[in-house]
C-alpha cells in the first residue's frame, strides 16, 4: 500500500468520523485541519440527548419537493461548535468532508474564517453544486473535490493476525 497523502489521510480521517453519523440519508464526517494539526471532528448527529434518526426514524420537512431531515446537527457545525470551545475563530483552518457541505454549513464555514474546503465526494443536487461556488468565490475561498482514498487497511507485513478495517457504510 502506498503511502497516503496528507490531504488523502486527513480525508480518510474524515470517513472514519462520518462511520460514527446516526443519519442514513447522508453519514457525513468533517475534520478541522490547522498548521497540518486536527483541532476538531464532528459527524451528524441528534443534539445532545435528543433521539437519533437510527432509533426513532427521521425528521423530514419538504422544501421545493425535496425532502430534508432536520433532526441532526450536521457533522461540520459539530465541528465548528467543537472548535470554537478553544479558538476564536477558524482562521486558516482547512476542512476535509467525505461529503458537500450544505448552505448553511459551507456560509458558516467561511464566516467562521475557513478559507479552503476539501470534499470526497460530490453532491448529485446541481443547484447545491451552483450555490457552493457561488459562496466560495464570494468568500475569496476554495473548494476542491478528491475521491476519498479506499480505507480498507492491512497494517503491515509483520503482522500474523491481519486485520483489515473496512467502512461499508461509506459508499
Ligand atoms: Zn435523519
Ligand atoms: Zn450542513
Amino acid at each position: 500500500m502506498r503511502r497516503l497523502t496528507r490531504d488523502e489521510y486527513f480525508l480518510a480521517i474524515a470517513s472514519i468520523v462520518a462511520a460514527r453519523a446516526t443519519c442514513d440519508r447522508l453519514w457525513c464526517g468533517c475534520v478541522l485541519v490547522r498548521d497540518r494539526e486536527i483541532i476538531a471532528t464532528g459527524y451528524n448527529g441528534a443534539p445532545s440527548g435528543m433521539a437519533e434518526c437510527n432509533e426513532v426514524g427521521h425528521l423530514l420537512v419538504e422544501e421545493k419537493g425535496k425532502h430534508h431531515c432536520m433532526r441532526t446537527i450536521h457533522a461540520e457545525q459539530n465541528a465548528i461548535y467543537q472548535a470554537r470551545k478553544r479558538l476564536a475563530n477558524l482562521n486558516g483552518v482547512i476542512a476535509y468532508i467525505n461529503a458537500t457541505p450544505c448552505e448553511n454549513c459551507l456560509s458558516e464555514l467561511l464566516r467562521c474564517g475557513v478559507r479552503r474546503i476539501i470534499c470526497g465526494s460530490i453532491y448529485k443536487n446541481v443547484e447545491r453544486l451552483e450555490m457552493t461556488a457561488k459562496l466560495t468565490e464570494a468568500f475569496g475561498a476554495t473548494i476542491e473535490y478528491r475521491p476519498s482514498p479506499d480505507i480498507s487497511l492491512v497494517f503491515g507485513s509483520e503482522v500474523t493476525d491481519v486485520k483489515k478495517i473496512r467502512i461499508d457504510r461509506c459508499p
